[in-house]
C-alpha cells in the first residue's frame, strides 16, 4: 500500500546561484561511457538522462566534461571544441523538460590518467607518478598552467552555449585542480606550490576566467574532497579554509566529497562502507560558508536523505549510484512508494568496476541502465499475450518473471526452493554485505504487486510443459558447485560453501577452504566469525582475484586482521581423517584439519535444457548458460522476460 505523499524538506525547492532547483535531490555526476570516443553526446548518453528528468530529480550533474582532450580519464564527454557543442545541447533540451536543472561538471584529470587514453604523457603539478596507475606524469610550467586555466573558462562558456544551468567544478577526487590544491601532489615551490594560498591559486584563476567569460549569473558549483584518505593528503580543517576562500572568490555552492585514487575505495565506496559516511564533513564545511552545501556518498535511500536536510546537514543530497539503481526514486518517494524504490547494493560491478576498463556501464540492480535508448519494454509491451513459465527463481529468473509480465504476458514462477533467491541469497550472509539483500526483497514485492504466480517448494518437471499449456520456458535454473576428484574426500567432515553460508553444517574448529576464489574467501571469513580457526588453499597464487578492486581490498585486510592462513600455490592431494595433505613446489606437507569446506566454482545446471531441447521454445539465462556474476544474470532475465 503506497504510504502518504511526502511534503518535506527535501522535496522543497531551493536556490544555487540565480538558478532554481525544484527539490534537493540531485544525481552526482558519475562517469557513463555512453559518449562517443570524441566525446560527443550519443542517443544512449541523452536517454539515460532523460530517464533521471523524468524520474523527478531536481538536479542533474554529468559525469565529467574534459577541458582538453589530454584532460580526458575515460572516453567521457567533452566541450574542448565548439563542434561538441550541438550534441549536448539535444541532451539540456531534453532534461529541462521536466523541469530539471543540469550542470556540466567540467575537469582535466592531471595526472590520474595514461597514455593509452590521451596518447602522451599525463600533465601534474609536479612530476610524481600516481600511486594508483603508476605512471610518469609531466610537471606543468607557468604558461601551461595559464593555458589550462583558460581552457576552463573555455569549456564553462561551451557549457552556457549549450544550454546547461551551470558548471561543477571539479576540484576533488585527485585530478588536476585537486592535485594542486593538496600538498600529497603539489610539490611546487613556485606560485602554485607550497602554502594553501598557493596551492589554491589554480582553482581560484579558473573561477575567475569562468566568472569573465559566463558573467555573474552563470551558476558554478565547486566539488572538493573533505579528505583525501591518504598519507600526507589534505584534511578537513584544511578544506574548510579552502571553502571559505572559494566561497570568497564566487562560487554558488560547494559539493564535499572524499578521497583521490589511491583512497578508490572512498571516492566511489563499496557496501564496506556505512551508508551517509561523508555527511558530517558536509556539516562541518557547512558551519564555515553561508552557500548551499551538497552531501554525497552512500547515501540511497531518500527518508536518509531527508534526515539529513531536516538535520540541517547539507541544503541537498547527491545520489549517484543511486540514481543509477532507480532513475525514478524521487517521484517515487514523492508519491509515498517508498517500498518500489529498487536500492543500490554498494556492489560496485556494472558502474566503478566497468568505467575502470572503459566500458560503458550498467547496473545490477537495474538491467536497463544504458540501455533506455532502445526502448525495450514499449517494443515488447506491443507483442501477443504469452504463458510464460520461468524455472528458477534467482535474481536472474525473478527479473525474468517481472519484465514478461510488465510486458503483458502470463507467467509464473517455479522454484524448487522454500524461497526466492537462488545462490544470490546467499550474498548477503558473509561480513558487510548485508545490503545485498535489498534486491531479493525489492523483486519478491515487486512480482508480488505484478501479480506473478510465485511456486516455492515447487521442483519443474519437463513433463509439465503440455499440463501447462506454456508458449515459452526460461530456463534460470543456475549453477552446481563443481566437485573435485581428490583421494579420501569421504574420510573427514567435507561440506559445501553454500552449505555453510545456509548454516546447514556444524563446523569443526580448524577449518580448511578448498578454493580461493571469492565465494572461498568469504565462506572463510564467515567461518572465522563462527570462532573457527581458518585456511584457504588455493592452486593459484592470488585469492580472490575476481573480485572488483575496492570490495577485494576491504576483504583481503579482513582475511588478515582474522589470521587466515593463505596457502597459495598449493593443491590438496588426499584428504585423511582429521588432516589434509597439501602439496606446494612438489614438497607435500600435513595440515590437521575438523571441517573441509569445499569452494571450486560452479558448473551450469543444464538438465532441463537437455530434456525439453526441440519441444518447446525455451530461453536459457545466467548460470544456466554460463556461470557469470550476477549483473549479467539480472540483464540476461530481463532480456528473456521481453523476447519471449
Ligand atoms: Fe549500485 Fe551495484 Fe548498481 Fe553500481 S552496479 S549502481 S554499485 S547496485
Amino acid at each position: 500500500m503506497a504510504r502518504k505523499s511526502n511534503t518535506n524538506g527535501l522535496l522543497s525547492p531551493i536556490s544555487i546561484g540565480s538558478m532554481k532547483v525544484k527539490n534537493r535531490l540531485a544525481v552526482a555526476a558519475m562517469v557513463t561511457v555512453y559518449c562517443d570516443t570524441k566525446g560527443y553526446a550519443t542517443d544512449r548518453y541523452i536517454d539515460y538522462h532523460e530517464a533521471r528528468a523524468k524520474g523527478g530529480w531536481g538536479l542533474i550533474i554529468t559525469e565529467d566534461y574534459a577541458v582538453a582532450p589530454t584532460g580526458r580519464g575515460f572516453w567521457t564527454a567533452g566541450l574542448w571544441e565548439d563542434g561538441q557543442i550541438a550534441s549536448h545541447t539535444k541532451l539540456t533540451e531534453r532534461v529541462k523538460k521536466y523541469g530539471t536543472k543540469i550542470v556540466a561538471q567540467i575537469y582535466h584529470a592531471g595526472r590520474q590518467t595514461t597514455s593509452q587514453v590521451i596518447g602522451q604523457r599525463p600533465v601534474a603539478p609536479s612530476p610524481i607518478p600516481d600511486p594508483a596507475l603508476n605512471n610518469d606524469p609531466v610537471g606543468l610550467t607557468i604558461p601551461e598552467i595559464k593555458t589550462i586555466v583558460s581552457q576552463f573558462g573555455d569549456t564553462a562558456l561551451r557549457a552556457k552555449k549549450a544550454g546547461f544551468d551551470g558548471v561543477e567544478i571539479h576540484g576533488a577526487h585527485g585530478y588536476l585542480i585537486a592535485g594542486f590544491m593538496s600538498s600529497y601532489s603539489n610539490k611546487r615551490f613556485d606560485e602554485y606550490g607550497g602554502n594553501l594560498d598557493n596551492r589554491i591559486r589554480f582553482p581560484l584563476e579558473i573561477i575567475a576566467d569562468i566568472r569573465q567569460k559566463c558573467g555573474e549569473d552563470f551558476t558554478i558549483i565547486f566539488r572538493i574532497s573533505a579528505n583525501e584518505f591518504v598519507a600526507g593528503g589534505r584534511d578537513i580543517e584544511e578544506t574548510k579554509l579552502i571553502a571559505k576562500k572559494l566561497e570568497k572568490a564566487g562560487i554558488d555552492a560547494i559539493h564535499v566529497s572524499a578521497g583521490v585514487y589511491g583512497s578508490a575505495w572512498s571516492v566511489v565506496p563499496p557496501l564496506n562502507i556505512p551508508h551517509a559516511w561523508i555527511v558530517d564533513y558536509a556539516e562541518e564545511v557547512k558551519q564555515v560558508v553561508s552557500i548551499p552545501v551538497i552531501t554525497v556518498g552512500r547515501i540511497v535511500n531518500p527518508e536518509m536523505a531527508d534526515n539529513i536536510i531536516a538535520a540541517g546537514k547539507a541544503d541537498i543530497v547527491a545520489m549517484g549510484r543511486g540514481s543509477l539503481a532507480d532513475p525514478e526514486l524521487p517521484n517515487k518517494y514523492k508519491d509515498g512508494n517508498i517500498e518500489d524504490i529498487c536500492l543500490c547494493i554498494g556492489c560496485q560491478q556494472g558502474c566503478f568496476q566497468r568505467v575502470f576498463m572503459n566500458e560503458p556501464i550498467r547496473c545490477l540492480v537495474n538491467p536497463r541502465l544504458g540501455f533506455e535508448y532502445l526502448k525495450e519494454m514499449e517494443k515488447a509491451s506491443e507483442g501477443a499475450k504469452k504463458q510464460v513459465v520461468v524455472v528458477g527463481g534467482g535474481p536472474g529468473g525473478m527479473y525474468a518473471a517481472l519484465a514478461a509480465s510488465k510486458a503483458g504476458h502470463d507467467v509464473s514462477l517455479w522454484e524448487k526452493n522454500e524461497c526466492l533467491g537462488g545462490e544470490f541469497a546467499l550474498a548477503p550472509i558473509p561480513p558487510y554485505k548485508g545490503d545485498m539483500s535489498f534486491l531479493l526483497t525489492w523483486l519478491r514485492s515487486q512480482l508480488d504487486k505484478e501479480g506473478v504466480k510465485v511456486k516455492l517448494n515447487s521442483e519443474f518437471k519437463a513433463s509439465m510443459v503440455e499440463e501447462l499449456k506454456a508458449d515459452t520456458l526460461i530456463i534460470a535454473t543456475g549453477a552446481v558447485p563443481v566437485t573435485p576428484d581428490i583421494k579420501g574426500l569421504n574420510t573427514a567432515q567435507v561440506v559445501l560453501a553454500q552449505d555453510v553460508l545456509k548454516g546447514k553444517v556444524k563446523l569443526g574448529k580448524k577449518v580448511l577452504v578448498v578454493g580461493g576464489g571469492l565465494i572461498g574467501a568469504e565462506t572463510a571469513t564467515y567461518c572465522t566469525m563462527q570462532g573457527c580457526q581458518v585456511g584457504i588453499v588455493e592452486k593459484e597464487n592470488d585469492i580472490a582475484v575476481e573480485e572488483e578492486t575496492t570490495r577485494r581490498g576491504f576483504l583481503l585486510a579482513l582475511l588478515e586482521e582474522k589470521k587466515v592462513n593463505l596457502l597459495t600455490n598449493t593443491s590438496v592431494k588426499e584428504i585423511q581423517k582429521d588432516k589434509a595433505i597439501l602439496e606446494k613446489n612438489g614438497q607435500a606437507f600435513d595440515y590437521q584439519i575438523d571441517t573441509i569446506v569445499l569452494a571450486l566454482g560452479m558448473k551450469p545446471n543444464q538438465e532441463l535444457e537437455k530434456e525439453l531441447a526441440g519441444k518447446i521454445k525455451t530461453i536459457v539465462i545466467g548460470d544456466a548458460k554460463e556461470t557469470r556474476n550476477a549483473l549479467e544474470a539480472t540483464r540476461d532475465g530481463y532480456k528473456a522476460g521481453l523476447d519471449v
